[in-house]
């Protein structure tokens, strides 16, 4: 499977179920019974968390999870608190890195590496700018950093050329997980707990009357339960396309470089970095084991169908190279291993999409990461099994239906052209 570069070895892992779908084309359950559309991060751990609430669960996904487009499938993303001013993110940050802890002891061998964000600002941080007010929030709520500003901090960190990203600071809380190799533990854990996996596509949403009562794919097969939960990613904008102008999908770039010192990028001195990131763009991560290091951008992005995605262009390549020649060197001239375009699925807002359709009785929708939900994992599946059960959720307010209000994204993403 790609990009699970050091899969988990399960010896008590049971045979993929492969397509459960008979031809019987219908299969209706009784009970309190969900129906849920998208093998993500999204769809696996609402499946857990109902699962642990007495529901009977299935997945629909094409073919078993992690499935190679999904945006969830991939070597690694980033797990910050640091959200800029934002304090509700921040707190999610904060419990969700508790979540990935109490993964790492309870799963077979750790996914969540601690490794630290090493936050660069181009010049002085300012007041209302990203990192300054990273970095206060972090101090208010008593955490603490290590600004750049000795060369013992600095000379840590030798693959960086300061002089133009020449402040920051470092949060040793904070990191990056394996997150194609996550989903594949959660399916894993789907399964040993009797969620049943349908390989499928969902073609359509089946109604009585006006309530939503299951699922037909794109097989002709017809899967009932009395909630149905669309987590489908870049996906939902065309399965739903009533949200058409709540979310979109956009393609964004994600390159690997093979340096021929990878040393240098050991996460000791290369942990987890942005570089002016709601200014720019620029991410990465500290180098795999086989020596390849991901270098990303949080940008606008093209709005583009999943199924239609092109591969990074000749431009992007070259302005990923102008900035690490100014930046990082030693990765400037390196050569990309790999190339891949990676949809978010954007709101007007940049909140996730956590609700039931209030239009369409027994349809819950949860999509709409916007390019930073992974991180959440730990704890998404139970704000939407608590949209499921129409249960108030502490931090459900945030990500509830809604069709319309300002535009934005969160603080770190890069809007510019
Ligand atoms: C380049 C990139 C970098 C990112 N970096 C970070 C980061 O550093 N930190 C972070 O926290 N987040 C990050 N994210 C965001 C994060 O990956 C997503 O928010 C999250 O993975 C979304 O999960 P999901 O379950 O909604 O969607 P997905 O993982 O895309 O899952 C959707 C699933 O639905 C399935 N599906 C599609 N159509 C159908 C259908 N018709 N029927 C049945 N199933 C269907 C797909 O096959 C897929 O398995 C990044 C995303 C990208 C693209």
């Amino acid at each position: 499977m790609w990009g699970l570069d050091n899969p988990i070895n399960f010896n008590s892992s049971q045979p993929s179920s492969g397509s459960l779908v008979t031809s019987t084309h219908t299969r209706t359950q009784t009970g309190h019974r969900a129906v849920i559309v998208g093998g993500g991060v999204f769809g696996c751990t609402t499946a857990l968390e109902l699962l642990s609430r007495g529901w009977s669960v299935s997945i629909i996904n094409p073919g078993t999870p992690p499935h190679a487009d999904a945006s969830s499938t991939d070597v690694s993303k980033v797990v910050r608190m640091d959200y800029g001013s934002d304090i509700f993110y921040h707190e999610l940050g904060e419990i969700a890195i508790e979540g990935w802890k109490r993964w790492n002891r309870d799963w077979p061998r750790p996914l969540y590496h601690e490794d630290g964000f090493l936050i660069l600002s181009r010049g002085r941080m300012q007041s209302g700018g990203y990192e300054y007010e990273n970095r206060k929030v972090l101090q208010q709520r008593g955490y603490n950093t290590e600004h750049l500003n000795t060369s013992q901090v600095l000379n840590r960190y030798p693959a960086w050329d300061f002089s133009e990203y020449s402040d920051g600071y470092y949060n040793p809380r904070g990191g990056w997980v394996e997150s194609g190799t996550v989903v594949e533990h959660l399916v894993h854990l789907c399964e040993a707990g009797g969620v049943q996996l349908y390989s499928g596509q969902m073609y359509r949403l089946q109604s009585e009357g006006s309530r939503v009562s299951g699922v037909l794919t794109t097989d002709g097969d017809l899967i009932t339960g009395e909630v149905v939960v669309v987590a489908t990613g870049a996906w939902t904008p065309t399965l739903l396309p009533w949200l058409a102008d709540v979310l979109w999908s956009t393609g964004q770039p994600v390159l690997h470089f093979l340096p021929n010192n990878p040393d240098l990028f050991s996460a000791e001195h290369f942990p987890p970095w942005s570089a002016d990131i709601a200014n720019s763009g620029w991410y990465g991560f500290p180098a795999l084991a086989d020596g390849r290091v991901k270098v990303a951008h949080h940008g606008r992005g093209v709005r583009v169908h999943p199924e239609a995605r092109d591969t990074v262009d000749a431009n992007h390549e070259a302005s990923t190279r102008e900035f690490l020649g100014r930046a990082i060197p030693a990765l400037s001239a390196a050569p990309i291993v790999y190339r891949r375009i990676c949809m978010y699925c954007d709101t007007f807002d940049g909140n996730f999409l956590i609700g039931p359709d209030p239009n369409r009785e027994g349809l819950v929708v949860a999509s709409g990461g916007s390019g930073h939900a992974f991180k959440f994992a730990p704890l998404i599946g139970e704000v939407i099994a608590d949209a499921v059960e129409h249960r108030h959720n502490k931090w459900g307010d945030r990500f509830a239906w809604r069709e319309g209000g300002t535009f934005g994204t969160e603080e770190a993403r890069y809007t510019g052209g």
